[in-house]
C-alpha cells in the first residue's frame, strides 16, 4: 500500500528555540517496497516514522495510507495508531519478558474479535514465517537477541498489516548477528510483498536492505534513489559523503565530452561523468570512492586520469589495505587489495576510470 505525505511539518521547542524536526516534507513511499529513511542523528527520521504510525501529531500537512487520509491538521483528521492497520518493530524489540513466545506474538490479536482457534493458526503462521516453529512455549527471556527480534517481527506481522515500520531494529545486536539478521529480514520482506518503512542511521544497513533510500538532513529529504544511484551517482555532496567514504576534489568544469566533462582540479585534469550537466566554467566537486582509485601499472605515468602520488599511510585491515595517497596538497583515501606489493613512502601512479568518478554541484 502506498503512503503519500504532503507538506508535513513538526516543530519542537527547547530552551526557547524552535527545532524544525520535519520541515515541509513531501514524499511518496511506493507500495510493496523496502523504503529506508537514512540520515545523521537528529535529522528527523524517527519523528517522520512516528507521524506515519500516529504516535506523533504533526503541526501541519497530510498523510495518506493508501486512499485513507489518516492525519490532517487543516481537515481535523487524526486516525488513532491502532486503527491505521500498521505493524511496528522497535529498536528495543518491546517484547513482554513475562510472556512466552506464543503469547507475545498473539498479543495484538487478543483485543480483537479473533477466536482462539484463529489466533492459534495466525500465530503459528507468523512464527513459521520467521522460522521459530516449536518455540511457542519458550519464555521470551530465554531467547537470543536475534530470536527476540524475530519474535518482534512475527508480532508485527500477525495482524496482517498493510504496512510495516521499523525503527532501527538491528541496532541492539552485535555486528555479526546484525549482518545475519539483515539478510534474513531482507528475504522475509521480499517474500511478504509488503510496504516496509525502515529507519536507520547505518548506511551499510540502508544499502543492503532497501529498494529505495531517502536521505534526510535537518528535517528535509535531500535525495531519494535506489542504493546504487545513491552510492554511485548521488546528486548532492552531502549524500555522496554520508552514504560512503568519498574523496571530494574541488575544481571547475573546463570542457564537455558527451556524458562526461573535463574537470580542472588542484591535482590536474580529470575526465568524469557529468550526470547533472554542470556547465563549462562552473565550480564543481569531483567524487571518487576509495575502491575506484586504481594503482596504475608502473609503465603508465601519464595520460587521461593518471596521477603520480606518494603512499602516505597504509593500514592492513584484513580484507584490504586502507591507504592515503598524497598528491600535492590533496590527500586521497583508497582501498588496496591485501596482496599489493606496496609500502608507506612509495611513489605510485594511480588512475581513475572516468565512469567511476562523478561531478557534483559545488
Ligand atoms: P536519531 O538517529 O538520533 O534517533 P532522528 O533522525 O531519528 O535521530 P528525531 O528523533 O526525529 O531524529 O529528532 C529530530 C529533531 O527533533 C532533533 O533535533 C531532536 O533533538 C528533536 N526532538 C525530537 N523529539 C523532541 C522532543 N520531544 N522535544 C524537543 N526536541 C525533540
Amino acid at each position: 500500500m502506498e503512503i503519500r505525505i504532503h507538506g508535513l511539518t513538526r516543530n519542537y521547542y527547547s530552551e526557547g528555540k524552535q527545532i524544525k524536526a520535519l520541515d515541509n516534507i513531501d514524499l511518496t513511499i511506493p507500495a510493496n517496497k523496502i523504503f529506508t529513511l537514512l540520515g545523521p542523528s537528529g535529522c528527523g527520521k524517527t519523528t517522520l516514522l512516528r507521524c506515519i504510525v500516529g504516535l506523533e501529531v504533526p503541526d501541519g500537512g497530510e498523510i495518506y495510507i493508501g486512499d485513507e487520509l489518516v492525519c490532517s491538521s487543516a481537515k481535523k483528521v487524526f486516525v488513532a495508531p491502532e486503527s491505521r492497520g500498521l505493524g511496528m518493530v522497535f529498536q528495543t524489540y518491546a517484547i513482554w519478558p513475562h510472556m512466552n513466545v506464543f503469547d507475545n506474538v498473539a498479543y495484538p490479536l487478543q483485543t480483537s474479535k479473533t477466536t482462539q482457534d484463529e489466533i492459534r493458526k495466525k500465530v503459528g503462521k507468523a512464527l513459521s514465517f520467521v522460522q521459530l516453529d516449536g518455540f511457542e512455549n519458550r519464555p521470551a527471556t530465554k531467547l537470543s537477541g536475534g530470536q527476540q527480534q524475530r519474535v518482534a517481527l512475527a508480532r508485527a506481522l500477525v495482524a496482517e498489516p498493510k504496512v510495516i515500520l521499523f525503527d532501527e531494529p538491528l541496532s541492539n545486536l552485535d555486528a555479526k548477528l546484525r549482518e545475519e539478521t539483515r539478510k534474513e529480514l531482507r528475504s522475509f520482506l521480499s517474500e511478504l510483498k509488503i510496504t516496509a518503512v525502515y529507519v536507520t542511521h547505518d548506511r551499510i544497513e540502508a544499502l543492503a536492505l532497501s529498494d529505495l533510500i531517502a536521505v534526510m538532513r535537518a528535517g528535509k529529504i535531500i535525495e531519494i534513489g535506489d542504493p546504487k544511484k545513491i552510492y554511485f551517482h548521488s546528486d548532492h555532496k552531502f549524500v555522496a559523503d554520508f552514504i560512503g567514504r568519498a574523496n571530494l576534489i574541488k575544481g571547475k568544469v573546463s570542457e564537455q565530452q558527451g556524458d562526461h566533462a573535463v574537470f580542472s582540479s588542484e591535482i590536474g585534469s580529470i575526465v568524469a561523468l557529468n550526470g547533472q550537466g554542470i556547465a563549462t566554467g562552473q565550480d564543481a566537486m569531483l567524487c571518487i570512492r576509495p575502491e575506484f582509485i586504481q594503482l596504475a601499472p608502473e609503465q603508465v605515468t601519464h595520460g587521461h586520469n593518471v596521477f603520480k602520488g606518494k603512499m602516505e599511510t597504509l593500514i592492513f585491515i584484513g580484507e584490504a589495505y586502507e591507504g592515503e595517497i598524497r598528491i600535492g596538497e590533496t590527500l586521497l583515501t583508497t582501498t588496496i587489495e591485501p596482496t599489493a606489493n606496496i609500502g608507506e613512502g612509495d611513489t605510485i601512479s594511480i588512475a581513475f576510470d572516468p565512469d567511476h568518478c562523478f561531478l557534483l554541484s559545488a
